[in-house]
């Protein structure tokens, strides 16, 4: 095993691939881009990891922004609870720690939105402690090697797991063997995994019996739910009449049309009167395990009335708010497509 260690941790060295956040892994940046990397692509992350933390260089300036100002940050990454919970982290980080993340795990656990994983990650990386860090390519990774038969999303499984990783770091720059076994686990030993270009090959228990693309074994998937839904967007002059998500919601904290269920086919809810000007094509927006469709259709109000629970916003505001990706998605190409028409003074 000390060979194979010693294998990964040469294989890690000259293959890693250079992300801005390895440059110099400050406890801050470890944290952002360990919450940014949970169910994104390391690529899709660069860009939002390096506007983030030119906007926000430290968990002060974080913590010193308005809620509106992080999720905007964010658009685009979808799973927006985690943006609302860097933010809080960040307060308590500031209100506890002086602004500095603290590097004991039961201090860590009071952060807000930090699990077992992303502590792992901030104590391994960025203070290079003996800490596992078990994300999903490592309980791939883990699994294949031991030929770990269990379902892995099971609370048992994960313990064990964690387990074989403390016992596989080594006291010496134990860190560097956590993100090789990471690193292998998203890019060789991936889905299909890529056995022959493994540096752990001679020890894998999954290759030598065969078994490695069954492996990890994991419970049935939680099934995609479909919503549709009207949206409309209903515009006097050049402001527009949205509504900020509230509360619990998927969407809190980001701005939206007015939408109602598809069988919804006018905004009855409006008190002034409305023309319908266009129907638009559907657009397509997929969040956690929902898949949706939008049917937006476009009305001009005679006037400006209140609505409870909307706000008018100009184009120009409409820029800074964050939106959820599907009625950002609908706006563009309102923007887009009806530049030319009568109704351009959006
Ligand atoms: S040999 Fe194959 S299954 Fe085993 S760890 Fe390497 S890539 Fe994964």
């Amino acid at each position: 095993m000390k060979k194979a260690i010693e294998t990964l941790k040469n294989w890690f060295q000259q293959e890693k691939r250079n992300f801005p956040w390895r440059n110099s892994p400050s406890p801050y940046a470890v944290w952002i881009s360990e919450v940014m990397l949970q169910q994104t692509r390391a690529a899709v992350v660069i860009p939002y990891f390096e506007r983030w933390m030119k906007r926000f260089p430290s968990i002060q300036s974080l913590a010193d922004a308005t809620v509106d100002e992080v999720i905007k940050m964010w658009e685009g990454l979808g799973y927006y609870s985690r943006a609302r919970a860097l933010h809080e982290g960040a307060r308590y980080v500031v209100a506890h720690y002086h602004g500095k993340l603290p590097s004991l795990p039961h201090h860590l656990q009071k952060v807000k939105g930090l699990g077992s994983y992303t502590i792992g990650a901030i104590r391994s990386f960025a203070f290079h402690q003996k800490a596992p860090a078990v994300d999903g390519n490592v309980m791939r990774v883990i699994s294949r090697l031991y030929c770990y038969e269990e379902e892995i999303d099971q609370q048992l499984a994960k313990k064990q797991i964690q387990k074989k990783v403390k016992e596989l770091l080594p006291d010496t720059e134990p860190w560097v063997i956590m993100e090789a076994l990471i690193e292998l686990g998203a890019t060789i030993c991936v889905k299909n995994p890529q056995c022959e270009k493994c540096p752990m090959q001679e020890i894998c228990e999954a290759d030598r019996r065969g078994k490695a693309e069954q492996l990890p074994r994991k419970k049935r998937k939680e099934q995609t739910i479909l919503l549709q839904r009207s949206v409309f967007v209903i515009y006097h002059q050049r402001e527009f009449l949205i509504q900020r998500q509230e509360g619990k919601k998927v969407m809190a904290g980001l701005y939206e049309f007015p939408y109602f269920d598809k069988e919804t086919t006018a905004p009855s809810f409006y008190p002034g009167k409305l023309h319908k000007k266009q129907k638009c094509k559907e657009v397509k927006h997929t969040f956690t395990r929902y898949r949706a469709r939008l049917f937006p259709t476009i009305w001009e109000a005679e006037e400006k009335k209140e609505v409870e629970g909307f706000l008018w916003a100009s184009s120009e505001k409409m820029k800074t708010f964050p939106f959820s990706s599907g009625h950002r998605k609908i706006y563009q190409e309102l923007m887009e497509e009806h530049a030319n028409l009568t109704y351009r003074k959006f």
